[in-house]
């Protein structure tokens, strides 16, 4: 990577991927959390969230291991930003592009990949990962029907954590002089908690990681309990994290809690970091944030505690920063005058 300080040039946009700014949370936990909280704001990377720096090191990884040749086709079962960091890559080195999706996903996040000239194939969500029609199956199949393909698979290869390992987390043992207490990231793939995690555990085993789950995902259960509980499975919103399987990517030895948070916290929350930080972040960084909020308690003014916030808000702009999808999923309490409102026009009680 050629992005680091001091690099004037880079030779393509590849190389501006990573060394992404960490900043100090100032009105959130201000009188809440004890502790120094900051961001690693990953929204800086090209394609707009972390998943850039999976996204080359997959491929160029395929590239050594002879799986991904000259002229091929990517294909991934990617719910957005993954295949914006392949679509990027691919642009760069000549690959074609097909996405499977799912159709939970915002519709900006697919016309984005479409942008870039890759084919996407939007699935239904409610359906098991082994039936034939879910986003898993049909990238599966298609990777064994089109010749000259190699899928991506985020959620089983290793490439995936080894660049959170690689990069992710040395940054963050940079950027905060090794004085991080605390690692709180949403969990998707795994890859950006195991690759960061391990790292940063290495360097301090004390370093606490939490990871950020949601309701209607197994990984808080499967964690607590050891048992894989398909009762905890439901459709959610919350768009990034949460899983309805175990993928190879999450190694729950690294992560020392996960939190679970509501689709209406983790959308509230969302929009308090654009308006209260200037942070234009995306949903999941609104997850990780009330995680964070819920852990409280447990910090003390020592503690430095690093937040991953993975996208940027502009993929969420027809959801969580929309006012009618805000009220239309109960997410907005405030339909009628506020009380600045009636203060305002001299109304008192
Ligand atoms: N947030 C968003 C918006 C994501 O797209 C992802 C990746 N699915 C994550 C969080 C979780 O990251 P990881 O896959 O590295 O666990």
């Amino acid at each position: 990577m050629s992005n680091a300080p001091g690099v004037k040039i880079c030779n393509t946009i590849l190389d501006a991927i990573g060394h992404t700014p960490m900043v100090r949370v100032n009105s959130i936990t201000r009188g809440v959390i004890a502790a120094t909280v900051l961001v690693k704001v990953e929204t800086f990377n090209p394609g707009n969230s972390i998943k850039d720096r999976m996204a080359v090191k997959m491929i160029e990884d395929a590239e050594k291991a002879g799986l991904l040749k000259p002229g091929g086709t990517i294909i991934e079962g990617t719910s957005g930003n993954t295949g914006m960091g392949l679509a990027i890559a691919a642009v760069v080195k000549g690959y074609k592009c097909i996405f499977t999706t799912t159709d939970k996903q915002s519709k900006e996040k697919v016309d984005a990949l479409k942008a870039f000239g890759a084919d996407v194939i939007v699935c239904p969500t409610d359906v098991d990962p082994e039936d034939p029609r879910s986003y898993y199956s049909v990238s599966s199949r298609l990777q064994r029907e089109i010749p000259n393909s190699w899928k991506a698979d985020q959620y089983d290869n290793p490439s995936n954590a080894t660049a959170h390992y690689e990069q992710t987390g040395p940054e963050i043992w940079e950027q905060t002089d090794g004085r991080v207490t605390h690692l709180v990231s949403g969990v998707g793939t795994g890859g950006t908690i195991t690759g960061a995690g391990r790292y940063l555990k290495e360097r301090n085993p004390r370093i606490k990681i939490w990871g950020i789950d949601t309701y209607g995902s197994v990984y808080k259960k499967y964690k607590e309990t050891g048992v894989f509980d398909k009762n905890e499975i439901y459709p959610y919103i919350t768009e990034g994290i949460g899983e309805d399987f175990l993928p190879a990517n999450v190694d729950f030895s690294v992560i020392d809690h996960f939190e679970k948070v509501t689709d209406k916290d983790a959308a509230v929350m969302t929009r308090r970091i654009t308006r209260e930080e200037g942070i234009f972040a995306g949903n999941s960084a609104g997850s990780a944030m009330a995680g964070l909020l819920q852990l409280k308690d447990n910090f003390t003014s020592d503690d430095v505690v690093v937040v991953v916030l993975h996208d940027h808000g502009s993929r969420y702009l027809a959801k969580m920063y929309n006012d009618e999808w805000m009220r239309a999923k109960g997410f907005l309490e405030v339909t009628g005058m506020t009380a600045r409102d009636l203060v305002a026009l001299g109304v008192s009680g």
